[in-house]
């Protein structure tokens, strides 16, 4: 574990990037909208980019014959100063019988999956004071991320 401050924008954007390739092999829209402040955060920037690409990896699954990724980051309403990360995809969303079950360790619904990117997902969100959820958005999956933030950035 490597903690420090950094713009949690850099970390969003450096994964998206990464997939980028992919996305665009698989037919798949990446609309990413990033404030234009710096929003630092202090915890693991390299366990961060893992939380991200956990989640880019499992709308990719999803979306095997193409769609789009939604995915934003705004301000939470919380007292302290946090951020607010949204993702959503255009496959076929999370079965409504396995919504509860998503971040246990080894559940899966894939044939080769392992169940195990949504609660490394978690653990690494809760290590950073943040908070998780998961639901259905019109028709899609839906991943909400609540993540401290160390100072205000007004
Ligand atoms: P794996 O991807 O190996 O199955 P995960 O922990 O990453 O394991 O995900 C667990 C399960 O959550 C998946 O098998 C799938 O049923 C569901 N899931 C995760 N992300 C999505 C998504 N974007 N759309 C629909 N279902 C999802
Ligand atoms: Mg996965």
């Amino acid at each position: 574990i490597c903690y420090s401050c950094f713009d949690l924008r850099e970390v969003v954007k450096e994964s998206v990037d990464d997939y980028a390739i992919v996305f665009e092999e698989q037919g798949i829209t990446c609309d990413l909208q990033l404030p234009k402040a710096r929003w630092p955060v202090l915890g693991d920037a390299h366990q961060l980019k893992q939380v991200f690409i956990n989640l880019l990896v499992n709308a990719q699954e999803a979306m095997p014959h193409g769609g789009v990724l939604r995915m934003s980051l705004s301000r939470g309403d919380t007292e302290k100063p946090s951020a607010v990360i949204v993702l959503r995809d255009s496959g076929g969303g999370i079965p409504e019988g396995s919504l509860t079950s998503i971040f246990t360790p080894f559940f899966t619904t894939k044939q080769r999956g392992t169940g195990l990117g949504l609660p490394i997902v978690n653990r690494i969100i809760q290590n950073h004071g943040g908070v998780i959820t998961a639901c259905n958005y019109q028709g899609g999956a839906e991943f909400r991320i609540v993540l401290p933030l160390a100072e205000s950035s007004d």
